[in-house]
């Protein structure tokens, strides 16, 4: 009994194995277990990874457009020495060498005269630190 069940399940399964399914695009076979073939499966990856990016930079663009509202005006110099040297204002902000501190994580708040930057850190609250020892923070970029 438990046999003949088996028996028939092979045989109802192995015409299946064989044939070759057809992606929509009709270009490429479907990978195994999938509707759609390795092409099409790159090609929707690579538009939802664009899609998540642009939906990151429209969000940060809010953000940075409120913090500019709250924070007031900034030095236009400073501000254009920053978004040379950085892309957006998510940084890292590098210690001086005499002390023995550590780098630390921050969000460019405010650009103050004479290249220095108010940023905010999670846990440290506001702090002025200089334009110089500021980097972009590589965890946090975006392509578009
Ligand atoms: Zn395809």
């Amino acid at each position: 009994m438990l046999n003949m069940e088996t028996t028939q399940i092979k045989t109802e399964k192995a015409p299946d194995r064989d044939e070759i399914r057809l992606c929509s695009c009709g270009n490429g076979a479907r990978r195994r277990g999938n509707a759609d073939c390795l092409v099409c499966h790159h090609v929707s990856v690579k538009a939802s990874r664009l899609r998540r990016q642009a939906d990151l930079k429209a969000r940060f663009m809010v953000l940075e457009a409120a913090i500019d509202k709250l924070a007031g005006v900034s030095d236009p110099a400073t501000r254009r020495a920053f978004e040379a040297r950085c892309r957006n204002r998510f940084v890292v902000v590098w210690p001086d060498q005499s002390a023995g501190k550590k780098r630390f994580d921050a969000l460019v708040i405010k650009f103050l005269e004479g290249d220095k930057l108010l940023v905010m850190t999670y846990d440290r609250g506001f702090q002025q630190v200089p334009l110089e020892r500021v980097t972009q923070d590589p965890a946090r970029v975006w392509n578009p």
